[in-house]
């Protein structure tokens, strides 16, 4: 019998551990990438002897099956890095998880005892007038508090998110924010570390070379097991035969080309997708893919002459008067990531896709930076040697209000695609963590090595059975 053919869109995490697994196994596999790197948004750039993630990327995971398979494939690449966090709250700096002594000496006691009693009067309101969660900043206020919520989760999460908290769902930040309540705060500050959340992973794995490193590894493998992977190959067109794909359209080299295969698995943005079938979706299909939006990142790249600039991992800046919303130094996560005697920092912007900070000169952000650094007052900036921008247009799956039926419809639709398995966080507007992606592409592969007779390439894209994935791997940050 002929060996099956697989074509895989999108070369990130999801779709090279898709695309590795089913090489292995013999099947002949092609990946379509847009980029001419691999990696998807865990890819590090190489600037002379500095490494930049597009974000620095923790590798962490609850599952441990898929870290051994990790493990393995990485060998001795990786390294057990400590996490170091602190955020930034009326100009002063916390540690991150909170440290009895450090809140008590540096927060203004007036400010906690108005913390304290705005969380007694939440949490009792919440359970005499059964209060709802109907959005963001429900959620979050109807456990923390009003003040807690103004000063910190209010500010940063419309930073991130460009949109009001009263427009995020409620599931995210059930998604996202593990510390339970406040009472989680107060008995590890008395000591009780048996409570420490979960998102509190003290110390997570990183690549020496940094995080791409994972992704390039799982090409070697790839193509070592005779996987070839297509890079600048953009796809344009998903064309369609009643219920199935008949082939892809994509550009490469200045040219549109299209391949056929027995099955495509999918990891490229779900409203991209949808957005290039042919023949089109009827129009509440091709609506609400379009409603899906994603929120972008730019991050501004420093090289800068001085051994250090601080000892943390990420720094929180959640004020709006900061254009970034988050510092990372790469020489804390890997001492390869920058020549000794110097370091470098990333600034994560959030902008959206097309807005002035997104299509901004990299001097303008730079120098809006530079003052906002000098406000920081963390470092000497005329220290600054180099500086270049870089940019993830889909960074973040925005979990409006209505999130949920935009992706229950677009489910649905390609639920009727009977060749396609989508899978990754832009494949299924997911929040997720790349453990999360990583397995999606082992299960996508485990499918079709299954002859699809599981039918657990609908699961696969179903809330329950991600959810379900997560359960068992570790909170995301
Ligand atoms: C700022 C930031 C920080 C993060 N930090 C962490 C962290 O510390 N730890 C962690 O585990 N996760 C982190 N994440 C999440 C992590 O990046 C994602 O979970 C992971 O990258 C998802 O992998 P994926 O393969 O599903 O998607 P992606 O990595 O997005 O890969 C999708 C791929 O598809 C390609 N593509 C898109 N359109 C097309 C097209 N038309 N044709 C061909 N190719 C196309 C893209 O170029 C990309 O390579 C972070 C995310 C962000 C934005």
């Amino acid at each position: 019998m002929d060996k099956l053919k697989i074509v895989v869109l999108g070369a990130g995490p999801a779709g090279l551990s898709c695309a590795w697994k089913l090489a292995e196994a013999g099947y002949e596999v092609v990946v379509l990438e847009k980029e001419d790197q691999v990696g998807g948004i865990c890819r590090t750039i190489r600037r002379g002897d500095y490494l930049f993630d597009l974000g620095g990327h923790r590798f962490i995971t609850k599952d441990e099956e898929l870290g051994r398979v990790i493990q393995e494939l990485m060998a001795d690449e990786l390294l057990t890095t400590p996490r170091k966090s602190v955020i930034r709250l009326r100009g002063k700096y916390f540690q991150y998880p909170l440290e009895l002594k450090n809140l008590f000496f540096n927060m203004d006691k007036l400010f906690l005892i108005e913390s304290m009693c705005d969380y007694i009067y939440s949490v009792v309101s919440k359970r005499l007038l059964n209060k709802q969660d109907a959005s963001f900043e429900d959620w979050v206020v109807n456990r923390f508090g009003r003040a807690l919520y103004n000063v910190y989760f209010g500010v940063y999460t419309e930073k991130l998110w460009g949109i009001s908290p009263k427009q995020i769902s409620a599931d995210w930040a059930a998604q996202r924010i593990s510390l339970l309540n406040l009472w989680d705060v107060l008995t590890r500050l008395a000591g009780k570390e048996s409570n420490r959340p979960k998102t509190y992973a003290l110390e997570f794995a990183y690549p020496k070379a940094g995080i791409g490193r994972i992704s390039d590894r799982m090409r070697e493998e790839i193509e070592k097991n005779g996987g070839k992977i297509i890079l600048g190959a953009k796809v344009n067109k998903i064309f369609l035969d009643d219920v199935k794909i008949k082939k892809v359209g994509y550009q490469h080299g200045g040219e549109l080309k299209d391949i056929s295969a027995d099955w495509i698995v999918s990891s490229i943005p779900i409203n991209e997708f949808i957005g290039s079938m042919d023949p089109a979706p009827r129009p509440e299909y091709a609506q609400a893919a379009k409603a899906m939006r994603f929120r972008a990142v730019r991050f501004l790249n420093l090289i800068v002459d001085a051994e250090e600039v601080t000892d943390n991992t990420w720094m929180y800046i959640p004020e709006k008067s900061f254009l970034f919303f988050r510092i990372q130094e790469p020489k804390n996560w890997s001492r390869a990531s920058a020549p000794a005697g110097k370091t470098s920092l990333i600034l994560e912007i959030a902008c959206n896709p097309g807005d002035e900070i997104a299509t901004a000169p990299e001097e303008i952000i730079f120098d809006r930076c530079k003052k906002d650094l000098d406000k920081l007052g963390l470092f000497d900036t005329s220290k600054i040697r180099e500086y270049f921008t870089t940019y993830v247009e889909h960074g973040y799956p925005i979990y409006d209000l209505t999130y949920k039926d935009k992706v229950a419809g677009a489910t649905r639709l390609l639920k009727s695609i009977s060749n396609l398995v989508p899978i990754g966080r832009q494949g299924l507007f997911r929040y997720n963590n790349m453990d999360h992606s990583i397995k999606m592409g082992f299960l996508a592969a485990e499918h079709i090595l299954h002859g699809g007779m599981e039918t657990r390439i609908f699961s696969i894209a179903s809330e329950s059975v991600a959810f379900e994935i997560e359960k068992n791997l570790e909170k995301r940050i």
